[in-house]
C-alpha cells in the first residue's frame, strides 16, 4: 500500500501549532483513510455526496468530514445529518437551504464562505462583491442552524509562485475586512482554508488556518 503514514507525517511535522489539516481522501479507498485515522487524523474531506456518504457509513463515527466541493442545493439534505462543514458556500440560495436541512435535523452545521479570487482554474466562488453584498444584506444573522467560520478559497492553478502569494494575500486582507465588519464580536468566524497539495507552504505564510491537502497525503487519485 501507499505509505499515507509516512507521507502524514511530513505534512503534519511543517503545520504550525494552530492550522489544521484536512486530509483530502476524495477518490482514495477507506484503507488510506483509517492508514491516517490510525495515526490521529480526524478531519477528512470529500467532493462528491455519494462516495462521502459511503464512506461515512463505513468509517468510524468519529470523523469530521468536511464538503469541500462544490454542493448542489437538491443534495444538501443527504449530507446535514452528519457533515461537520461546508466548505464552499458560493451562494445565498445554497446557505438558505443548509440552514433549513440543519434546522430538520436538529443541527448546526459550520460553513465557509467560497471566494472567486483566482484568475482562472474555478467558476465557483463569491467575488469578494458579491460576498460583502450577502453578508451586507443580512438575512444571514436570522439563520440559526448555520454558523459561519471563515472563509475558503483556491488559488489559481498555475506555476507562478507570486501569484499564487498575491491572491492568498488578497484572500487574508479580506478575511480581515470581513472579519471587523460583521463578525468582530463572534470567536466563531476565525477560518482562512487554503492551501492544498502544491501551494500549502505558501498559504502557510498567508495566514491560512486550515489547509485542504489530499495528493501529497494519498498520492495521485485513481478517477
Ligand atoms: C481536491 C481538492 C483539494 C486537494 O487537492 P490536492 O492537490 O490533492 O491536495 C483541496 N481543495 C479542494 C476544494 C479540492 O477539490
Amino acid at each position: 500500500m501507499y505509505d499515507v503514514k509516512g507521507h502524514l507525517h511530513e505534512v503534519l511535522d511543517v503545520l504550525p501549532e494552530g492550522v489544521r489539516l484536512v486530509a483530502i481522501s476524495k477518490y482514495h479507498p477507506n484503507e488510506y483513510i483509517l492508514a491516517a485515522y490510525e495515526e490521529g487524523q480526524r478531519i477528512f474531506g470529500e467532493s462528491h455526496e455519494q462516495e462521502l456518504r459511503q464512506k461515512h457509513e463505513s468509517l468510524p463515527k468519529d470523523i469530521e468530514w468536511h464538503f469541500i466541493g462544490h454542493l448542489q442545493t437538491n443534495k444538501v439534505k443527504y449530507i446535514a445529518p452528519y457533515v461537520s462543514m461546508v466548505e464552499a458556500v458560493d451562494s445565498l440560495k445554497l446557505l438558505r437551504e443548509i440552514n433549513k436541512q440543519a434546522e430538520k435535523c436538529g443541527r448546526v452545521i459550520n460553513v465557509l464562505l467560497e471566494l472567486h479570487i483566482a484568475e482562472e482554474s474555478t467558476k465557483y466562488g463569491l467575488t469578494l462583491e458579491a460576498c460583502r453584498q450577502l453578508l451586507d444584506e443580512g438575512e444571514w444573522r436570522q439563520m440559526q442552524n448555520v454558523r459561519i467560520c471563515g472563509l475558503m478559497m483556491m488559488a489559481s492553478f498555475v506555476d507562478d509562485q507570486e501569484q499564487i502569494r498575491r491572491e492568498m494575500l488578497t484572500a487574508r486582507d479580506f478575511f480581515d475586512e470581513v472579519k471587523s465588519r460583521y463578525f468582530a464580536d463572534d470567536p466563531a468566524f476565525c477560518e482562512r482554508s487554503w492551501g492544498m497539495s502544491d501551494d500549502y507552504p505558501i498559504a502557510l505564510e498567508t495566514g491560512s488556518t486550515m489547509v485542504r491537502i489530499g495528493t501529497a497525503i494519498f498520492g495521485p487519485r485513481v478517477y
